[in-house]
């Protein structure tokens, strides 16, 4: 049993208080980086979940939170965003501990990431407004938005409160109360945001945290009759149950953002090859491979693919594979063994299928007790092998080469996912009929990127369904329309 570091966030947050789950019962945390056991959490159940939900309810149909004005609203919560960012050290570390992530992403990109996600939801909430129609004389038509009432969102454990984040920000900006989730493996992040939730003046119950299995806790919000909304960032097994348990429950809303099999694509007329090996390397390896919009298959025309492999695997030479919390590290360990296991089997797979090995596919640091993956690539692999069809979720990329625009296309599009992709072009007019030829919810051009506070994220196809994260369309996801119709007489 682990010796729980007392600072350590391990308990359930219902109410705006830590509580044990029932029967306190708790499960292990481990870290990755030394498959050694960090801290014993509260292993929620379905009665942990009715407590949540009901402390949700009462914020929602009782407290403060929705009834207080959006401009208030957007004042605590930019609070909110000062306290994370106050926090963000812990945050980071804690991240780095559980999730394995280089401590350099957690406070360079993750952290801020999240206080930026607060901040612009907040600062959008008292600019959006409801409609009058053109009714007519003798009747106001108004078109009012409402908050959607008790959101629940069942989260991932690659970007613990980043994605978190995105959940938080625009429900909580719309006035509604949210149960989280945080995934089994990453739970001290997520209860640390909301007791700083709670710091920064967030009335209780608005922020409940019941960490816990999915097939309990998951499942349990998923059937939850008083939850009306899930906002689920997952894969795509899971995502597909919250469609079933909403169906069998009282058909709350369902937003889901789900895996990907993201394609770059590299056109004959690129001319700035060190520009393409750089976001290569870079949407491959980061976060170990471990994001769902990562570009795990490169599709390079014939004539630059030699020398675009050289510059790959030179680039792929820089990043250190390391203990997450030293600052040199670019590659933290997997998630947990199991996950490591799955992403060898995936190499060993790719090898017997043909595919020819030309950096990295083996565990290293294994003397740490830690999963650590080398960053590596296999060339030659054609659109059948599993390598270029499956979801990896780890540091391997797959490189194929295609001889016309065309033929890129419809091997970038021949997938049952579509959240993201890229096109490099020397030509605005081939990267732009690219663009909208590929069937995927962000397609970035000349860069590896996926916009800003600004622009809505999510998927085509097996990648979502219902909504988008980020941007204004966040908002209208976790709202209802309510038309209001007045004989003015
Ligand atoms: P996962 O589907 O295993 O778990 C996600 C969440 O669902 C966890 O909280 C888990 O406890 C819960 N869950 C698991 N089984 C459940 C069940 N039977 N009922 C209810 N809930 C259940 O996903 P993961 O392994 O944590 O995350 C990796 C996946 O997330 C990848 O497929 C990745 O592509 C995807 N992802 C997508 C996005 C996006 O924005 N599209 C972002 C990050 C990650």
């Amino acid at each position: 049993m682990a010796e729980n570091k007392k600072s350590y966030p391990t308990k359930a947050v219902i109410g705006g208080r830590s509580v044990d789950a029932t029967g306190r019962k708790t499960f292990e945390t481990v870290n990755p980086s030394t498959g050694k056991v960090l801290a014993e959490i509260s292993e929620c159940t379905a009665a942990d979940v009715d407590k949540a939900v009901a402390a949700a309810r009462q914020a929602f149909d009782e407290g403060p939170w929705p009834r207080m004005s959006p401009a208030d609203r957007k004042t605590t919560l930019h609070r909110f965003a000062t306290v994370i960012e106050a926090n963000a050290d812990e945050l980071a570390e804690l991240e780095a501990m559980e999730a394995g992530k280089p401590i350099a992403d957690a406070l360079g990109i993750d952290l801020p990431e999240t206080v930026a996600t607060i901040r612009w939801h907040a600062e959008a909430v008292d600019k959006i407004c409801d409609k009058i129609t053109p009714s007519g004389p003798g009747t106001l038509s108004m078109v009012v938005r409402e908050p959607i009432g008790v959101v629940a969102a069942v989260l991932p454990w690659n970007f613990p409160v980043m994605m978190a984040s995105w959940k938080l920000g625009p429900a909580l900006a719309e006035g509604n109360t949210m149960v989280l989730k945080p995934a089994e493996q990453t739970s001290m992040s997520t209860i640390r945001l909301a007791e700083l939730a709670t710091e920064a003046g967030i009335p209780d119950g608005v922020i409940n945290v019941v960490p816990g299995f999915g097939e309990v806790v998951g499942k349990a919000l998923g059937e939850h009759m008083q939850v009306d909304c899930v906002g689920f960032t997952g894969s795509t097994d899971t995502g597909r149950l919250f469609l079933h348990y909403a169906a069998d429950s009282n058909l709350k809303r369902v937003l889901l953002e789900c895996g990907g099999k993201n394609p770059m694509i590299v056109m004959p007329d690129v001319e700035d090859l060190d520009l393409v090996a750089d976001h290569a390397v870079n949407s491959a390896f980061w976060n170990m491979g471990e994001n769902c919009s990562s570009n795990s298959r490169l599709l390079v025309h014939e004539g630059l693919h030699g020398e675009l492999i050289d510059l790959i695997v030179e680039r792929a030479q820089g990043w250190v594979v390391d203990d997450p919390l030293k600052a040199a590290c670019r590659v933290g360990p997997l998630i947990e063994k199991a996950h490591m296991d799955k992403v060898l089997g995936h190499v060993e797979q790719a090898k017997k299928d043909g595919a020819r090995l030309i950096h990295g596919g083996r565990r290293v640091l294994a003397e740490t007790g830690g999963y650590f993956v080398e960053p590596t690539i296999f060339d030659e692999v054609t659109p059948e092998m599993p390598l270029a069809r499956e979801e990896v979720f780890g540091p391997v990329l797959a490189v194929m080469t295609f001889r016309t625009p065309e033929e890129a296309i419809a091997m970038a599009n021949d997938t049952d996912y579509g959240l993201a992709a890229s096109v490099f072009a020397q030509s605005n007019k081939t990267a732009h009929n690219a663009a909208r030829q590929l069937r995927a919810g962000t397609v970035s051009v000349n860069c590896y990127g996926e916009g800003d506070q600004g622009t809505p994220f999510g998927g085509y196809k097996l990648s979502g369904f219902g909504g988008r994260d980020k941007s204004l369309a966040a908002h209208d996801q976790y709202c209802e329309l309510k038309t209001v119709w007045m004989d003015l007489g």
